[in-house]
C-alpha cells in the first residue's frame, strides 16, 4: 500500500495515506488523554474516604480502642467511608459498561407511576432527615404504561430523586409528574425548591465527575458520576433528558419514555 504506477497518483495516495495516520494517530493522543484523565479522577474519588478510614484505623489502633463509645463511633465512622467506596465502585462500574456500550437493556412494559412510588418509598428516609416531601404533582388514578429497561429507570429516578433531595432546601419539596407527549412519548419531570444551578453550569452537569460545588458535594457523598450516569442510560434508550434550572429557585430534570399500548 500504495499500489499504483502513475507518480501524480502515487503522491496523492502517500498524502493521504499520511493524513489518515496523523488523523489516527491524534485518535490515538485524545483516547490516550481521555484514559489518564479518567484514571486521575478515579483515583482522586478513591483517596478521599481511603484515607478517611485508614484514619479511624490508626487511630483506634493508636488507643482509642480502650474506650467502648470511641471505638464504637470511629468503627460506624469507618463503615461509612467502606460504604461510600462501594458506591463509587459500583458507579465506576456503570459508567465504564455505559461507556463501552456494554449494557443490555432489557425492555418490558411497566407502570411508571408504581416505579416512581417504589422509589418515593425506598428514599422516604434520606428526605425526611431534611424533611423534604416527595410527591406526586398531581393525582393518577390509572397507571402510566411505559416500555423501557425497569431497573435502569429506576436508578434514573433514584439518581434524580437524591440529587433533588441532596440539594434540596430544608422543608422543600420534590415533585414528579408524568405528562403525555405527541407521538407514543410521555415526559416524566423531577422538580425541586432547592439550591438551584447558575447558568454557566448547566452544560457541565452531565460531564463525569463534574460538581459545581466541590468539597460541598463530597460531604453529600456523591460520586459525581449519578446525572452522567442518568444521561447515558436514558441515551441508551434513545431517548432525551433535559434541565431547567434557575439558581436559588429550584431545578427541574425531565426526561422522555416510550408508551407501552
Ligand atoms: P454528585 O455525586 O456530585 O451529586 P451528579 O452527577 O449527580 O454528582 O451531579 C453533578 C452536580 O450537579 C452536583 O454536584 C450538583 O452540583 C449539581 N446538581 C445535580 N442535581 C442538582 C439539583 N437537583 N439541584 C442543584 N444542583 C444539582
Amino acid at each position: 500500500y500504495p499500489i499504483t504506477t502513475d507518480m501524480a497518483t502515487l503522491t496523492k495516495e502517500i498524502e493521504k495515506f499520511a493524513t489518515n495516520k496523523k488523523l489516527e494517530i491524534e485518535t490515538l493522543k485524545i483516547r490516550e488523554n481521555y484514559r489518564k484523565e479518567f484514571i486521575g479522577n478515579v483515583s482522586h474519588e478513591l483517596k478521599t474516604p481511603l484515607f478517611t478510614v485508614q484514619g479511624y484505623i490508626l487511630t483506634l489502633l493508636d488507643g482509642a480502642m480502650e474506650d467502648k463509645n470511641i471505638r464504637k463511633k470511629y468503627l460506624n465512622r469507618a463503615g461509612k467511608g467502606v460504604e461510600r467506596l462501594i458506591y463509587i465502585v459500583k458507579d465506576l462500574d456503570m459508567i465504564t459498561r455505559l461507556e463501552a456500550g456494554d449494557l443490555n437493556l432489557h425492555i418490558e412494559k411497566f407502570d411508571i407511576i408504581e416505579l416512581v412510588q417504589n422509589v418515593f418509598d425506598l428514599l422516604e428516609m434520606k428526605a425526611a432527615k431534611k424533611q423534604i416531601s416527595l410527591a406526586f404533582d398531581m393525582n393518577y388514578t390509572k397507571p402510566i404504561m411505559v416500555s423501557a429497561d425497569k431497573e435502569r429507570i429506576q436508578q434514573v429516578l433514584t439518581n434524580l430523586i437524591v440529587n433533588s433531595v441532596k440539594y434540596g432546601r430544608e422543608k422543600g419539596t420534590t415533585e414528579i409528574s408524568v405528562e403525555n407527549l405527541i407521538r407514543n412519548k410521555v415526559i416524566v419531570r423531577v422538580t425541586d425548591n432547592g439550591e438551584g444551578i447558575e447558568k454557566e453550569n448547566i452544560p457541565r452537569l452531565f460531564e463525569r465527575f463534574y460538581r459545581v460545588d466541590k468539597s460541598r458535594t463530597r460531604k453529600e457523598g456523591g460520586s459525581g458520576l449519578g446525572l452522567s450516569i442518568v444521561k447515558h442510560i436514558i441515551e441508551a434508550h434513545n431517548e432525551k433528558i433535559y434541565v431547567e434550572s434557575e439558581y436559588g429557585v429550584g431545578s427541574e430534570f425531565s426526561f422522555t419514555l416510550e408508551k407501552a399500548e
